[in-house]
Parts: C-alpha cells; sequence; structure tokens
C-alpha cells in the first residue's frame, strides 16, 4: 500500500519535472488575475483560509522572523488515535486567531517569506493541471512577466508538494503510541507536542 503510493508519486514527480512553463503562464495570462489586496484570502469571514505549511517553510518563518515553530504553526486538525488516545495527524497549518496571525492592518506580517499557499494563490496545481480558487482579482490584468513568474512558483509547488508526500510515507512508522499528546508525521519525521 505505502510502496505503492510512492511509486505513484514518484511517477507524478517525473511528470511534474516536464511541466510546460510557458503554456501554464499562456493559461493564467488567458485567465487574468490581478490581487485587489483585499486579503479575502487570509480572513475568516470569506471562507476556509487554512494554509498549510511544510517543514522547510516553517524553518524559512523561523529564519526570517525569529519566532518558534509553535509560536505560529500548528498540527493540522485531525480526529485520528492510536491505541492509547493519542491524536495523530499530517503536517501543519498556520495559526488562526481567526484570521491568519500574521495579518496585520490588512497586510500580511511575513509577506517575503509566505508559504507557497500564499504567494500562488488563488492558482495551484492538480494532477499537473492549473485550478483556481475563488478570489476576486481572477480576470484582472497580469502582465507577461508575472505569469512567467507566477507558472515558475506554481510548478516548484506542485514539485516540493509531491517530495513531500513522498518523503512523509518514507517516514510513516503508522500510528504508534510513542510519545504523549499530538503525533504530527511530516517529510521529517514524528513530532509530539
Ligand atoms: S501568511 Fe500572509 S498571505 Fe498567507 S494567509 Fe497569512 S497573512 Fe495572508
Amino acid at each position: 500500500m505505502k510502496e505503492t503510493k510512492i511509486s505513484s508519486l514518484t511517477k507524478a514527480l517525473d511528470k511534474a519535472a516536464s511541466i510546460d512553463e510557458k503554456q501554464l503562464a499562456r493559461e493564467i495570462r488567458a485567465i487574468g488575475f490581478k490581487c485587489r489586496n483585499c486579503a479575502h484570502c487570509c480572513r475568516a469571514e470569506y471562507g476556509d483560509n487554512t494554509v498549510f505549511i511544510f517543514p522547510s517553510e516553517i524553518r524559512r518563518i523561523c529564519e526570517k522572523t525569529g519566532l518558534k515553530r509553535d509560536d505560529f504553526a500548528m498540527p493540522t486538525p485531525s480526529q485520528d488515535r492510536d491505541s492509547k488516545g493519542n491524536i495523530h495527524t499530517f503536517e501543519w497549518v498556520l495559526a488562526k486567531n481567526g484570521d491568519c496571525i500574521f495579518l496585520k492592518d490588512g497586510l500580511c506580517g511575513i509577506y517575503e517569506s509566505r508559504p507557497y499557499i500564499c504567494k500562488t494563490y488563488p492558482f495551484y496545481l492538480l494532477d499537473g493541471r492549473l485550478m483556481i480558487s475563488e478570489c476576486e482579482g481572477i480576470g484582472g490584468d497580469i502582465t507577461e512577466e508575472d505569469c512567467r513568474k507566477l507558472a515558475a512558483l506554481l510548478k516548484e509547488r506542485y514539485i516540493a508538494e509531491i517530495k513531500e508526500s513522498i518523503a512523509l510515507l518514507e517516514r510513516f512508522r503508522g500510528f504508534n503510541p510513542t510519545g504523549s499528546g499530538v503525533c504530527i508525521h511530516d517529510s521529517e519525521g514524528e513530532h509530539w507536542v
């Protein structure tokens, strides 16, 4: 089961490497996008504002801000339990106080080191295809250069997501009660909090 998943992700990774960025950029241009700085994607009142983050992104935010992981990252909510009742979950999300905790006066407090999801919003790739989330900026004017940059970033994010999933699966040893509290499984192993 685990080996089958890793094998299919490895194939997806090979395919991802050949994603045509120029074609992706053309698709983005045809759709159009201009950020309106409304910060709706960071706020609770406009829908699901959950931001998943990888260990590498957590490290980058720690380096840039001086914060510690537990100051801004939380285990992804989960109801899965091991035989001793400990919660197990996969990966991390940015903490919220309703809105994202980094949102201050309508602006992102970690703009330069914000996670991939934020940098590429409202676009993402699913099975290598361009998908769009709800956003008021869709249809706006975007330059060719910005389309190229966004396409490159989307491809980079997609590859990072697949690599993260592979590394997570390789390290995953099941839901074992080797600690107490909440166990987060990610590409770097198990973290108990
Ligand atoms: S990290 Fe920044 S861009 Fe991302 S949700 Fe939080 S405030 Fe918004």
